[in-house]
């Protein structure tokens, strides 16, 4: 059989409403012409981001109810903890109620003015907290990365040629680890190869250097792994997992991503003393070792998350799932940056409608009519969020376009929640964007009535140009 299904029947259902086109118009122009201030409600297809979106599955639900509230020594922290083990061979495991309170502590502990963390591309939460240390974030993603249309396997990938020459101008005393991001979310959602990562791995063994992994959608690459490098199509997702993490010295992860769940995150480690370090600052602002800002119940839903997520039918109809809306929208001649990442397609806004020069924000302006058209709701990664006034160092649910593009891309994420949508609200979404496509010419800018200091896409105010 060829055909891809979704490997889930479905046991709860929340209802989604369609509003009119006139009523859209209203609440487009209430909200300012910004997406982020309309209620979720009147959207009907949610693709503002991947995380903490997802649907939980009935053993996860069942979960929440076996939670053990125990303030100290949990039994659902022990099966987390277990899960985790099983799943990285890390021994240290702290759970943090997100991504950036991991990153938060580690680095409170390893950054600070005078350091410089190279990333083959830094989250924005992730540079957030490395620029609050003091320290400088810098990225190296490969030339490939910066053309939207070239369809390199491993787009991801960190330039290891560049990271050598970081080391040898600052000195290897100046970097406190090198850390790469799987999949590249900032660069498109692209996978990091396994050939990749033990090249980035031998540099940091010649210059002693621990390796870091930013590991929120590690099943993801896994299954790229497994689909596109060379010698690795019989090797079970779970072995490639554990052959990634193998590679690392620690690792902070979102479980609001590839762990399934609405809210969780980790901080994986392998050094015992800044464990002990870590596991203070833990206590001084999450909670105590065993729940670290979470409920017990989270945790529960967490261990059962990491193991579905490495299931193979599910990684299939996941990967599936976003390639199809891509391949669809590239087939109906709708530019998106190539090939479509793991969990978003990205619209070329810039290729959608030359019409619209930057300063009018060409990529909100496709945002707005995918809302107006069929009530979608998709986010803009572009000048919006990145022009010059928006000092974007702060976090945001988000991400930052290639960082390293020669000019600044203009796109427009379609982010796809996990175990959420069905085909036909996919093919929705498709026949929606090439509608729009079709009537760019139509397409307004827009321009600022209000304009906030710092970050500026949450609250900003639009009236069409
Ligand atoms: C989401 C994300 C983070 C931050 O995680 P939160 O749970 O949102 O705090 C860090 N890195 C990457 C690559 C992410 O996608």
């Amino acid at each position: 059989m060829k055909t891809i299904i979704e490997p889930f029947r479905i046991k709860v259902v929340e209802p989604i409403r369609m509003t009119t086109a006139p009523q859209r118009e209203r609440l487009l122009r209430e909200a300012g012409f910004n997406v982020f201030l309309l209620k979720a409600e009147d959207v009907l297809i949610d693709l503002l981001t991947d995380s903490g979106t997802g649907a939980m599955s009935s053993e996860q639900w069942a979960g929440i109810m076996r939670g053990d509230e125990s303030y100290a020594g949990a039994k659902s922290f022990y099966r987390f903890q277990d899960r985790i083990r099983e799943l990285t061979g890390f021994e240290h495991v702290l759970p943090t109620h997100q991504g950036r309170a991991s990153e938060r502590i580690l680095f409170e502990l390893v950054g600070g003015p005078g350091k410089v963390v190279p990333n083959n591309a830094h989250f924005d939460t992730t540079r957030a907290n490395v620029e609050h240390s003091g320290a400088e974030a810098v990225d190296l993603p490969i030339p490939e990365a910066r053309d939207p249309r070239n369809r390199h396997p491993f787009k991801g990938n960190m330039n290891v040629a560049e990271l050598e020459r970081l080391i040898q101008r600052v000195g290897p005393e100046r970097l406190p680890l090198v850390m790469v991001t799987i999949t590249n979310n900032s660069g498109g959602g692209q996978p990091v190869s396994l050939e990749n990562l033990r090249a980035v791995r031998a540099v940091c063994d010649r210059h002693g250097l621990p390796l870091f992994l930013d590991a929120c959608r590690f099943a993801e690459n896994a299954f790229f792994i497994k689909r596109r490098e060379p010698g690795c199509d019989h090797k079970p997702v779970a072995d490639i997992v554990h052959e990634m993490f193998d590679l690392a010295d620690g690792a902070t992860i979102s479980a609001k991503k590839d762990g399934l769940v609405n809210i969780g995150g980790l901080l994986l480690l392998r050094d015992e003393s800044l464990f002990q370090r870590a596991s203070s600052l833990l206590i001084l602002t999450e909670g105590f070792v065993t729940y670290g800002g979470l409920a017990g119940r989270d945790l529960e839903a967490m261990a059962q998350g990491f193991e579905e997520v490495i299931h193979e039918d599910y990684l299939t109809y996941r990967i599936r799932s976003v390639e199809y809306l891509g391949e669809r929208l590239l087939s109906a001649g709708v530019p998106i940056l190539e090939p479509p990442g793991g969990h978003a397609v990205y619209l070329d806004a810039a290729a959608f409608c030359p019409h619209i020069p930057p300063a009018q924000f060409p990529g909100q302006a496709v945002v707005c009519a995918l809302y107006r058209h069929a009530g979608i709701r998709a986010v803009e990664i572009g000048s919006v969020m990145f022009g010059a006034s928006a000092k974007a160092s702060a976090p945001h649910p988000t991400q930052t376009p290639p960082d390293a593009a020669p000019s600044r891309l203009e796109l427009v994420r379609l982010a796809m929640p996990r175990r959420v949508y069905t085909q036909s609200h996919v093919d929705y979404v498709i026949e929606a964007v090439t509608e729009v496509h079709q009537r760019r010419q139509a397409l307004r800018g827009l321009r600022f009535t209000y304009e906030p200091p710092v970050l500026r896409h949450f609250t900003a105010r639009f009236e069409e140009a």
